[in-house]
């Protein structure tokens, strides 16, 4: 089950994707315009949205790129939703950083199928990568201590030697990491990692030890650490 949030001003559309996507098991949020996509994007960071490209205050194209242009959501999969025929809808799409796009009307199967695919898509895979219509962009790298983190490619590695992490553990190392000494609380890591309320506390707890494990038998072991009765920090690094 993935969240998805929807923008589609157009009811009757809104409502069948919805359906379509509640029936196959997912959370559904639902935008009638940017404002309201932007406004539900503040609150919480869904796993893939589907988005419009006519929306009545703007263009989902231009929303594409706000997307990929902000921190907490240039990683979430973006299928657009074109007009039949309209191959200038698609390229364009592609072109700004979708990862895929459906076709109106749209087969109920086939919508599910390619949610599904794009779901199952590692981060680094997206079509930002694939697209030689793309110009590369700058990197992100954080590094801490003996940690080096690619934003970028949703990488992480301890003295060159690569960590096998979750989207959701490398998020929180990277939020971790990219601010050494910090006490987290548990909210804060639901707040910034998971981004809604639903999740229960102890998710955070299943997620540290995981990542913890992942960390250890490397000389980065240690650079977690649990600040009792409060949550976690990154230890501070010279
Ligand atoms: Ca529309």
């Amino acid at each position: 089950m993935a969240k998805l949030l929807t923008v589609e001003d157009e009811t009757a559309i809104r409502e069948l994707l919805a359906f379509i996507c509640e029936t196959d098991g997912h959370e559904v949020r639902k935008a009638t315009s940017l404002a309201d996509a932007r406004a539900i994007l503040a609150e919480e960071t869904p796993d893939v949205i589907l988005l419009d490209v006519m929306l009545p205050d703007g263009s989902g194209f231009d929303f594409l790129r706000e997307v990929r242009a902000n921190e907490g959501t240039q990683h979430v999969p973006v299928m657009m939703i074109t007009a039949r025929g309209d191959e200038t809808d698609r390229v364009n799409g592609l072109d700004a950083g979708a990862d895929d796009y459906i076709v109106k009307p749209f087969m109920p199967r086939e919508l599910t199928a390619r949610i599904r695919a794009v779901l199952r898509r590692s981060p680094a895979d997206t079509v930002r990568t694939e697209s030689p219509a793309l110009v590369p962009e700058r990197e992100k790298v954080v590094n801490c201590g003996p940690l080096t983190m690619n934003e970028t490619r949703f990488e992480a590695e301890v003295d060159g030697f690569p960590l096998k992490l979750s989207v959701k553990e490398f998020r929180l190392l990277l939020l971790f990491a990219s601010r050494p000494g910090r006490v987290f609380s548990r909210a804060q890591l639901l707040d910034a990692v998971w981004g809604n309320a639903y999740v229960d506390e102890r998710t955070v707890d299943v997620h540290m030890l995981r990542l913890r494990k992942a960390l250890a038998g490397t000389v980065a072991e240690q650079l977690i650490e649990t600040v009792r009765g409060v949550g976690y920090r990154c230890r501070p690094v010279d």
